[in-house]
């Protein structure tokens, strides 16, 4: 028997959420409440338009909207679904209403199938601008290999990243994915300009995306993560640093590098071999369930040749390579080649540049 689909009442809804209404306009069509997705921006205050002709729900202040369904849904964190079928279920039960508190805690970012599913979409709608394509030919990649790897330009202008923010968000909760927030209401994507290079965990989906900075803010540091966690009271979320996998994955032994798009040129230029690339040398969480997870058997340290002068960045990596010397039977070596190349990829360059 079809159930019939009952338009739930917003006010009510957003009681059973426990969320403080302002007194002063029960009355009114536009009910008002604290927005608690932004929090107001501050306490006491009420942002939150609760329509109750439509029993939907509109933040003026963080742009947060829907229906009762999906307040209650977004709220308890459970599917639009199980929320309908929470709040035709007959109760007198409300929780206490309580005035949001301050996001102080840094959100954690949605599970890999929603990050990958939104920055693919992300991707879909951006180009790569003639510069930037340059930088990556010039690194050895070749126009099939930068169009497959999916290498974007960040779009420049507010205007632009708006525009990009509202054309993912019409499909997608940018809620919990890192780099987006909002400002005056609207989505948008925080982050320097650059060119934006995905990095894939070993069944190829989207983990996050690095940054390949235009202008490096301080000298050695040209690559950030896409995030918003300085943004964190404005709906922003942080990225955490993801391992990236890139090559030829039924290959039993794999390179291991620093640095992501390191990893994807000198893939390329040595014949798709396998690479797994870290965000950083002290970024090893993932490591072990990725290499186990590929299967391989043989793993080459070719991290780059000046790291194991700096102290700090010699014990990161002693400790990376214990921590794989661990693992039951996976061969473990270094790769050596001529430190006048300070990368692999530079050395591979070289080495195809002279064929
Ligand atoms: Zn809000």
């Amino acid at each position: 028997m079809a159930r019939e689909y009952v338009e739930f009442p917003i006010v009510e809804a957003a009681r059973r959420c426990g969320l403080v209404l302002d007194p002063r306009t029960l009355r009114r069509e536009e009910v008002e409440a604290s927005c608690p997705f932004c929090r107001d921006h501050g306490p006491g205050k009420y942002h939150l338009s609760l329509n109750t002709s439509k029993n939907q729900y509109r933040c003026n202040l963080c742009g947060a909207h829907g229906n009762s369904v999906s307040l209650y849904a977004r709220l308890h964190s459970i599917t639009n679904k199980e929320a309908y079928l929470e709040l035709t279920k007959d109760t007198r039960v409300y929780p206490l209403p309580s005035q949001p508190v301050p996001q102080t805690q840094e959100r954690t970012p949605k599970a890999l199938e929603e990050r990958h599913a939104v920055y693919s979409e992300m991707l879909s709608f951006l180009t790569l601008s003639d510069k930037h394509r340059e930088n990556l030919l010039e690194r050895g990649l070749s126009d099939e290999r930068i169009e497959r790897n999916g290498y974007r330009s960040m779009p420049e202008t507010p205007q632009a990243r708006r525009l990009l923010a509202k054309l993912v968000g019409s499909s997608h909760d940018l809620l919990g994915i890192p780099g987006f927030y909002t400002r005056d209401a609207q989505w948008t994507v925080a982050g320097p300009n650059g060119f934006l290079i995905p990095v894939r965990n070993q069944d190829g989906l989207i983990q996050g995306l690095k940054i390949r900075l235009d202008d490096a803010d301080k000298p050695g540091r040209k690559y950030r993560w896409l995030s918003s966690r300085d943004r964190h009271l404005e709906n922003g979320t942080r990225s955490y640093s993801w391992i990236h996998v890139t090559g030829d994955r039924s290959r039993k032994r794999a390179f291991l590098t620093e640095g992501p798009l390191k990893g994807d040129v000198a893939s390329f230029l040595a014949n798709d071999a396998l690479f797994i690339c870290t965000g950083g040398v002290n970024a090893i969480k993932g490591l072990r369930e990725t290499i186990l997870d590929l299967g391989v058997t043989e793993i080459v340290e070719a991290m780059d040749m000046d790291q194991m002068t700096n102290p700090q960045v010699r014990n990161a990596i002693l400790t990376m390579r214990r921590e794989v010397q661990k693992l039951p039977g996976v061969r473990y070596s270094k790769y050596t080649w001529n430190p006048a190349y300070k990368g692999v990829d530079d050395y591979f360059l070289s080495r195809v540049a002279a064929m």
